[in-house]
């Protein structure tokens, strides 16, 4: 009977483990073959966004508008891991709209002709993104940024054109005949 017994049980086992194969078989899968498949692309032939989406806020990759960058050096200041690096040059005074949803009016005298961030040392910390006045640094929901060699991983958001537009847009401002200064009467210099 023992015998009998063991024989029964190695088949229902295996039949059972069957079974879960041949559930499984025709469950959709829960993943995809990535990278072929775009992930953040419900629209990407062989993904059918049946995925969790990638949360609201979830930590990407940082990026900035340079056009809204006041220049103020405030997030490479704060950031503990120094990956941050801007460079910039004194223009025009202008103004920009803060991209917050106050959307603050700010002064802009500077205008950065290098902005890169090191997104190898980046701790995702968000300090940047919280001292920025004007809102232009923020995470995206990108995380794929494998890279073969590691200064790859330094993202510049000014082009070289751009740096060069600055600058000749500088040294036309700094060329401009400043107002002269009101000479002090002999009243106010007395004072002084
Ligand atoms: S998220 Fe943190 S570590 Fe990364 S750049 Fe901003 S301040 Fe630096
Ligand atoms: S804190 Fe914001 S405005 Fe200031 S330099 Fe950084 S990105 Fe630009």
């Amino acid at each position: 009977m023992n015998y009998f017994r063991n024989i029964w049980e190695a088949i229902s086992s295996i039949a059972q483990g069957m079974a879960v194969t041949l559930r499984q078989f025709f469950t959709k899968p829960e993943t995809v073959q990535y990278p072929e498949v775009d992930v953040l692309n419900p629209r990407m032939p062989g993904y059918s966004g049946h995925l969790k989406p990638v949360s609201e806020r979830f930590r990407g990759f940082l990026t900035v508008d340079t056009t809204v960058c006041i220049s103020c050096n405030q997030c490479a200041h704060v950031c503990p891991v120094d990956c941050i690096l801007v460079e910039s040059e004194k223009g025009p005074k202008t103004t920009v709209n803060s991209l917050r949803p106050d959307g603050k009016e700010s002064p802009k005298t500077r205008y950065p002709v290098q902005f890169d961030i090191h997104l190898g040392r980046c701790m995702y910390c968000g300090l940047c993104t919280e001292v920025c006045p004007t809102g232009c640094i923020h995470f995206t929901r990108e995380f794929r940024g494998a890279a073969g060699e590691y200064h790859k991983l330094i993202h510049h958001f000014i082009s070289p054109e751009e740096a060069e537009r600055v600058r000749k847009l500088a040294a036309e401002e700094a060329a401009k005949p400043k107002p002269e200064k009101p000479v002090a009467t002999k009243v106010e210099a007395e004072k002084e």
